[in-house]
């Protein structure tokens, strides 16, 4: 029995997690897996409710859990709340991924070659779809660095990483890059950063347990400018905390919508955290636009690299794959009229059926 705890969050969240539940249950009846999911409040829900955005019980639950499927957290009623600690995001992720060691943030950006019209670059350099690992370093950097101050008209923010983050999260790049192409980019700023001279050192340091591996690095502003020149040369890119913020925000833009892109956060062992790298998309919520696609695919990398069934993983990678080309789309890939417009559920519901029937003709 694995436990599995479902916080929804805040805006789009319960929509897109009902979807993704949906999933999870049609693949673990098809895989005979037995997941227990229990449901509790984090973000605005729960500063609601009890007045901060992480109680002890949903940290509890976590504690208690093998995996948190998490929805999203936030909205323009909680950017006013006065103390910044108590704010969605701030006071539940931060410290949701702190407190769990959650230092590995996994986003696959993946052009699916049925969605290339969608990606903002010019056809012949998309041709076929891309699909490009980022591994992003997250509980280190100037995101946690102290001292962090504002005082009157000056302001610090401290850059800080040690050996021991960098070999940490280099190790977990090398290996999804021994999963894939092989090919690793380290991604750091060593002609002015000292952390970043570190990392370069560290990182090579690492590889050498990893002879299969073609390790390069690079600068962060050229990075930059290759993700939308060459997407298609990257395999797996690894970064510290904010170069990989931005980074993985710059790759999703290419694949059409911040709704496909799942991500996983992992700690040291199979602990993991699994959500849509988007937010809670006030903007949208309850009008049936939310794509649930990125919180899907979020369900299968849980299954990965939590729960070790690879087989059920796939299956939904497949059936999403199968329902793009089927021509389904909710509103933000919604590329041309000839694509069958569907809303959340009805993205959730294709899916599932998808699953249940071996990925046959969906619809
Ligand atoms: P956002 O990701 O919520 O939305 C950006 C744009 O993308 C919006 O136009 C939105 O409609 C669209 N979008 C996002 N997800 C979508 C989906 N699944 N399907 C279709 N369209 C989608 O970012 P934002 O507007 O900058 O932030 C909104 C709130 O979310 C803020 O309070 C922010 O702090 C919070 N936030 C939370 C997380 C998190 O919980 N991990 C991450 C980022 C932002």
């Amino acid at each position: 029995m694995s436990k599995i705890a479902v916080l929804a969050g805040d805006g789009i969240g319960p929509e897109i997690i009902a979807e993704g539940l949906k999933v999870l249950h049609a693949v673990a009846s098809k895989h005979s897996l037995t997941l227990e999911f229990t449901e509790a409040l984090v973000g605005g829900a729960a500063y609601d409710a009890t007045g901060h955005p992480l109680p002890p019980e949903t940290l509890t639950l976590v504690q208690q859990s093998d995996a948190v499927f998490f929805g999203a957290v936030g909205g323009p009623k909680y950017d006013a709340i006065p103390d910044p600690n108590l704010r969605p995001e701030r006071g539940a992720l931060l410290p949701l991924r702190q407190k769990m060691g959650l230092y590995a943030n996994l986003r696959p950006c993946v052009l699916y070659s049925s969605l290339a019209a969608a990606c903002p670059l010019r056809p012949d350099l998309v041709e076929g779809g891309f699909d490009i690992l980022v591994v992003r370093e997250l509980t280190g950097g100037l995101y946690f660095g102290q001292p962090k101050l504002w005082e009157g008209d000056r302001a610090v923010d401290t850059c800080v990483y040690t050996r021991e983050e960098i070999t940490r999260i280099a190790h977990v790049a090398f290996k999804a890059a021994q999963k894939r192409d092989r090919r690793l980019l380290s991604v750091d700023k060593a002609n002015v950063l000292e952390t970043s001279r570190l990392w370069r050192e560290t990182v090579t340091q690492v590889s050498q347990d990893y002879p299969h591996v073609a390790l390069t690095h690079q600068l962060v502003d050229a990075t930059a400018m290759d993700l939308v020149r060459r997407p298609q040369s990257f395999d797996v890119i690894v970064t510290e905390n904010l170069f990989g913020d931005i980074l993985s925000d710059e790759a999703a833009q290419l694949t059409g919508s911040l709704g496909m892109l799942p991500s996983a956060s992992l700690g040291s062992g199979t602990f993991g955290l699994y959500e849509p790298s988007h937010g809670s998309a006030p903007d949208i919520t309850g009008t049936g636009k939310a794509n649930p696609l990125a919180t899907i695919l979020s369900a299968a990398l849980l299954l990965r690299y939590s729960l070790g069934a690879e087989e059920a993983a796939r299956d939904i990678e497949s059936a999403v794959t199968h329902v793009l080309q089927g021509g389904f789309r909710t509103s933000d890939i919604m590329e041309d009229q000839n694509c069958n417009h569907v809303t959340c559920r009805q993205m959730g519901d294709l899916v599932a059926g998808a699953i249940m029937r071996d990925n046959d003709a969906p619809g």
